[in-house]
């Protein structure tokens, strides 16, 4: 069970995640998740790059290993990378240390200040450990490109139906997505392009800080 579209409420419970950027502007925030892998990363490159979208990888650091040079053409491609763990680990089910380890292990090959937890999911403390060295992103809205419950058109419906300007999208460039990745992205790109949108990468320019507000246990 997931929510396509994030609750406002479960936003505000955690003001220091980014689940959506503040735009009067008609942008959007693709990103992808779990790559960079042969079979799917360099066809998300060339759809992106027909419509001169730029998208933020979070990228599995034993996947950046295995597979360097697509790696490296995100960089190339004008694309930024961020942290999404070296195995794809599970915060809620693994101790503090061994999570924080893989993490590290991945920003050995991945240099950047952007995390994403696989599954969304971070213990309190690992959250509040940490936003000291990472801006965490989430997402406002889930494609569900992963879920084989779900059709083509439901998962680009997904999409249409809860974007807004400065909306986080999230797809991924895995194997068990690409069917539902490759019917959806082309219409995402197509609808948003013809409505005005652009496609944008995060930096750190581009991401608005919320206030450290939460109080620590
Ligand atoms: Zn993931």
């Amino acid at each position: 069970m997931y929510l396509v579209k994030t609750p406002k409420f479960i936003q505000n419970l955690f003001p220091n995640y980014i689940s959506k950027v503040q735009e009067t502007e008609k942008v959007l925030y693709l990103t992808f998740d779990d790559g960079p892998i042969p079979e799917v990363t360099p066809w998300v490159l060339d759809q992106l790059e027909a419509y001169n979208a730029k998208a933020t990888f979070f990228c599995v650091g034993e996947n950046v290993e295995k597979h360097k040079s697509i790696y490296k053409q995100l960089k190339e491609f004008g694309h930024a990378v961020a942290n999404h763990t070296y195995n794809h680990l599970n915060g809620w089910v693994e101790d503090n240390a061994t999570y924080f380890v893989n993490v590290r292990k991945c920003a050995a090959l991945v240099k950047s200040d952007i995390f994403r937890p696989p599954y969304g999911k971070l213990k309190r403390k690992q959250a509040q450990f940490l936003q000291r060295h990472y801006k965490i992103v989430m997402w406002d809205v889930l494609s569900g490109d992963f879920d084989p419950k779900i059709t083509n058109e439901e998962c680009l419906n997904n999409v249409l139906e809860h974007a807004k300007p400065g909306s986080i999208i999230v797809f991924h460039d895995s194997l068990k997505a690409s069917k539902k990745l490759k019917y959806t992205l082309p219409k995402v790109l197509k609808h948003y392009s013809d409505l005005g949108y652009t496609f944008q990468k995060f930096d750190g320019n581009s991401l608005q800080l919320p206030k450290q507000n939460y109080k620590i246990a």
